[in-house]
């Protein structure tokens, strides 16, 4: 029996657990292990909470009292829920999350058992972070890091599986010298700023308007795998990725499985995860099936953007914890299987002002309207400028596979509004200048004064389009599904504050020159959209065509990850990141050497994998079967049955034609790897690795690929696409 057949056994034989759901109401359950705000209101003392309150709002620094009697209240909550253990919870550039547990159990001098919490544990920890990625940051005599509380997240309760609950602590992480070596340092930076440049904008239409907040809804979507089947390949187990399986007779021609109903045991699971996911607070909603067998798709509400990335790299971690109760694997791969749709992660992006108003969202009132333009048109000309930057905010080797493989978008970025909108704005640029006469309707003359009716136009989605506009909010959907959701939302934000800064700057030249102020804004506009329209595109993201025309428009398809990650350090990168204050040229310079760093680590992987399998797994099996064959054949020829051994001693020959080439090129793709290691110079060596070292990867698969079609079911090595994919 092979190991994959018994892989198989166990995978079927899984009884599908039932689930009695916690007795509470939903909303009973929700957020009841985080510190929320409503254990604040009871636990601390008015001034404490109105304090802290402030502190959460505005980002005011919370003074030392404050924090001691916060941490008091914190330390008491947790430990009445069973917590034994806090600590401060970070998101590294590794792309996962980070925590070092401590107890809060401590001696005293004379020996005495304490509980002890301090807040100064609170407000900031030293984790040992040398051997977190810093880009050369830090250097190795200086390999301190500092993680600091985000009070802004709310600290919640973890679930330690085998009893134990620790405290966990969002927090930021930053060298000693006070650079980022995290993903929530520069979000929260970059929030700041968007929030201070859509007010100032905001106030040219609603003088009321005094803080504008991002938010942010995130598509998670992910496979499942039985985790017997799992562990019977090896390349999920060290690269998250088939590097080998031929398509089943089925994949997702049929259609079926979107949407489709959902089986028992997947059920389950999504139950379960889901009960977790609301205790955290994580305000879960929309489960489906997504377009491939086996593929899935989660989706909380939308929250502020900050909560969002948390809640999301929350959720990860805990699919996969819950995954294991139910001997599910949860792939967060981009493309986990060759021939079958990849995962994404697309983020919803809007803007939301603390009177309620939704920015990108068009209403029946002319005025509003003029609002909703002005921040649509703003995000457009963001994107149409630094649509390199975004590009490379999602870029990944996991991601390179999925982008641009025909059921994806493309590498090349652009923007969706849909057909009524792009009409109308294109109508609003060729009208010319406008002069008003008195008591003239300034909107009417516009033609602004309705918007067609966008929300009733769900039809008009398209899912080819990385960037779209869907009613009420941007969705970038080229984002990678293992990806940390900052990565692309420090981009974005910054790039939009960045643009409605210069809209204020271009809005007060003409102000101060006198003019209107509906005619000015008007004007800006028509320049933006003029500037920029060429980004905007309705038509099919896959096709060919398309590839053509955005050629022809000038507009950068750069599909290579080593290239694409070059718009970190370009001049006009820099130039806005200094000058927002986000992050300096040093750490954007750090931020792409991890990532080609990162790239190759990750090819590096996959490159082993692909030779050990091949010569272990796959040339030692076939050549038994091969054995097989002969005698076989050597036994028909001695009954000289020669015609009947004839095809046999094809298929042998045919079987040792594809082993030779595996062996050549497994050697030469070594020989290419030993090559690229040996290039001192990084980007340099993520070229080679880009674009030789894994150009050996379909050749290799080719071959094994085709020999898994001639070699007896019984054995072959390694489990099937059909296995992995169709078992509910
Ligand atoms: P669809 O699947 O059709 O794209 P959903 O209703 O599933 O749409 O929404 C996708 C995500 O967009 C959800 O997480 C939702 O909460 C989020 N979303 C809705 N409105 C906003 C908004 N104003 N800002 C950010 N995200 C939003
Ligand atoms: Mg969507």
């Amino acid at each position: 029996m092979t190991f994959r057949s018994k892989a198989f056994e166990i995978a079927q034989g899984r009884v599908s657990p039932v689930l009695s759901p916690p007795s509470e109401k939903v909303a009973d359950l929700y957020g009841s292990n985080t510190f929320s705000d409503q254990v604040m209101k009871t636990l601390l003392s008015a001034e404490a909470y109105t304090r802290i309150s402030n502190a959460i709002r505005s980002g005011s620094i919370i003074d030392r009292d404050v924090a001691e009697e916060v941490a008091a209240a914190m330390k008491s909550w947790a430990i009445s829920k069973g917590a034994t253990h806090y600590t401060h919870w970070f998101q590294p550039l590794t792309g996962t999350t980070a925590e070092k547990h401590d107890s809060f159990f401590d001696l005293t001098l004379d020996g005495k058992a304490v509980e002890k919490f301090k807040g100064s544990a609170l407000v900031q920890q030293e984790p040992d972070a040398s051997s977190f990625p810093s880009g050369g940051l830090r250097a190795t005599f200086e390999a301190r890091g500092y993680t600091g509380w985000d009070p802004s997240s709310p600290a919640f309760l973890m679930d330690n599986g085998a009893g134990g609950k620790t405290l966990c602590i969002p927090s930021v992480f930053i060298s000693y010298t006070g650079e980022a070596l995290d993903y929530k340092a520069p979000l929260l930076r970059s929030l700041v700023m968007l929030d201070k440049a859509a007010t100032a904008v905001s106030q040219y239409f609603n003088r009321d308007v005094d803080k504008v907040t991002p938010t942010l809804g995130i598509e998670q979507e992910y496979f499942l795998v039985d985790k017997a089947l799992y562990y019977a390949r090896p390349d999920l187990l060290m690269t998250g990725r088939t590097v080998f399986g031929h398509s089943p007779a089925r994949g997702q021609q049929l259609d079926d499985h979107y949407f489709g109903s959902i089986s028992p045991r997947v059920n389950a699971f999504m139950v379960d995860f889901e009960f977790e996911a609301l205790k955290l607070g994580i305000p879960v909603r929309t489960r489906h099936n997504e377009v491939a067998p086996g593929q899935y798709e989660c989706a909380p509400t939308f929250e502020e953007v900050n909560l969002a990335v948390d809640h999301n790299a929350l959720l990860m971690d805990l699919m996969q914890k819950v995954g294991d109760r139910h001997n599910f694997q949860v792939l967060f791969h981009e493309k986990p299987f060759a021939g079958i749709n990849g995962s994404g992660k697309h983020n919803n992006w809007s803007l939301n002002t603390n009177t309620g108003i939704n920015l990108l969202q068009p209403t029946s009132k002319p005025k509003e309207n003029l609002r909703f333009l002005t921040f649509l048109i703003n995000v457009v000309k963001a994107v149409h400028d630094h649509a390199d930057l975004l590009r490379a905010s999602i870029c990944s080797a996991g991601n390179e596979h999925r982008l641009g493989a025909n059921e994806a978008p493309p590498s090349i970025i652009s923007v969706f509004l849909g057909k009524d909108l792009t009409t109308m704005l294109e109508e609003l640029v060729n009208k010319g200048e406008i002069t008003l006469e008195k008591g003239e309707n300034f909107y009417y003359k516009l033609g602004i004064s309705r918007i067609p009716n966008l929300q009733r136009d769900n039809t008009d989605r398209n899912r080819t389009s990385p960037f779209c506009f869907t009613g009420n909010k941007f969705e970038y959907r080229a984002v990678g599904s293992s990806q940390n959701s900052a990565s692309p939302m420090i981009i974005l934000n910054t790039i939009v504050a960045n643009q409605l800064m210069e809209f204020r700057r271009d809005m007060e030249e003409r102000l101060s020159a006198g003019e209107e102020k509906k005619v000015a804004v008007v004007g800006i506009l028509k320049r933006y959209f003029t500037e920029s329209k060429d980004i905007l595109f309705e038509g099919n993201g896959y096709s060919e065509e398309w590839v053509k025309m955005a050629e022809s428009r000038g507009l950068s398809n750069i599909s290579a990850t080593y290239d694409a990650l070059y718009a970190y350090t370009s001049d006009s990168t820099i130039q806005v990141f200094e000058r927002m204050g986000i992050l300096s040229a040093r750490e954007l310079n750090a931020r792409y050497e991890i990532e080609l760093e990162n790239y190759v680590k990750k090819l590096q992987i996959e490159s082993r994998v692909i030779g050990d399998l091949s010569l272990n797994h796959i040339v030692s099996t076939v050549v038994k079967y091969q054995f097989k064959l002969a005698q076989t054949a050597r036994s028909l020829t001695d009954l000289e049955m020669l015609e009947e051994a004839a095809p046999i001693r094809e298929i042998i020959r045919d079987i040792s034609s594809h082993v030779v080439v595996i062996k050549k090129l497994v050697h030469d793709m070594t020989e290419a790897r030993k090559a690229a290691n040996a290039v001192e110079d990084l980007y340099e060596r993520a070229k080679r690795y880009g674009s030789e070292v894994k150009g050996y990867f379909e050749q290799i698969r080719y071959h094994v690929d085709k020999l898994e079609l001639l070699i007896d079911d019984e054995d072959w090595p390694l489990a099937k696409y059909r296995e992995m994919l169709f078992l509910e």
